[in-house]
């Protein structure tokens, strides 16, 4: 791994939100960030704004549930910055509903987008991460990822399976870095997604406590930070006294 500061780190899902907020703490630190996701002028927006303070950025867009994009993307990462040290795992999605809504397409696209998105990064990454002695995986699970709770059974599911594949990821390799970073409720544009208006209207009241998204960019940037021989394996940021 080079020097903290120098890091150059990857991250999925940076046109809002955490994967946003994350990419401009890192680079206020001096970390040199890739960001991809599917909207372009959020990207775009993203990585000026980096510039004009002073930062080093790039962007690619990209969809996760395209294993070929997710190539490019790291291809693309390591062609503007040498190399790729981190892997922000970022993108997902959140369509909760409960199971007898029978809404199949969307439980298809959580699997594709949260759990087959974080396998098409692992696919990318983890031959250069061995090639290159070193490596992170930051990959962003959820408090779902420990419990179940009503209209989150498919959503809990794709994000048990990122704790899943992340503690995989730890034990195959003893040299690659592999931490899951699993929020509670945070201020993003995650509920939007959610089409059932019983269950929206449930979550948005819930989200009344949401942390910012920078409380969890600080637990990422924390992450990476830490030297070589310490390994972060989880962390887990809810609001105070909220339920999740
Ligand atoms: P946002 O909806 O704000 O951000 C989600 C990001 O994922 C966007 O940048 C979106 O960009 C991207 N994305 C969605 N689908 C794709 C795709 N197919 N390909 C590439 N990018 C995609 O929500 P959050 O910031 O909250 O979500 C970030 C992560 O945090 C998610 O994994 C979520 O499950 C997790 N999380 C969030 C919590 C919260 O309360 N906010 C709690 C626990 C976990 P675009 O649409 O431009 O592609």
């Amino acid at each position: 791994m080079s020097d903290t500061p120098h890091k150059v780190v990857a991250l999925t899902g940076a046109s809002s939100g955490i994967g946003e907020a994350t990419a401009r703490l890192l680079a206020a630190a001096g970390m040199k960030v890739v960001v991809g996701a599917r909207r372009t002028e959020r990207l775009e927006a993203l990585v000026a704004e980096i510039r004009a303070a002073g930062g080093e950025a790039e962007f690619k867009v990209l969809d996760v549930t395209h294993r070929d994009d997710v190539e490019a993307f790291i291809a693309f990462a390591e062609s503007r910055f040498g190399r790729v040290d981190v892997l922000v795992n970022n993108a997902g999605v959140m369509p909760l509903s409960p199971l007898a809504a029978l809404k199949t397409d969307e439980w298809d696209r959580m699997i594709d987008v949260n759990v087959r998105g974080v396998l098409n990064g692992v696919a990318a990454a983890l031959p250069r991460f061995q090639a290159q002695g070193g490596g992170h995986f930051v990959n962003v699970a959820s408090v779902a990822a420990h419990q179940v709770y009503p209209t989150c059974a498919v959503y809990s599911a794709t994000k048990y399976a990122v704790w899943a594949i992340t503690d995989g990821i730890r034990q195959e390799h003893p040299d690659i870095r592999a931490t899951i970073i699993s929020p509670g409720v945070v201020e993003s544009e995650l509920a939007e997604t959610i089409t059932d208006p019983t269950t929206a209207a449930a979550i948005n009241a819930a989200r009344a406590v949401a942390l910012k998204a920078d409380v969890i960019a600080r637990a990422i940037r924390y992450a990476i930070e830490q030297p070589a021989e310490v390994g972060v394996n989880e962390i887990i940021v809810r609001p105070m006294g909220g339920a999740f």
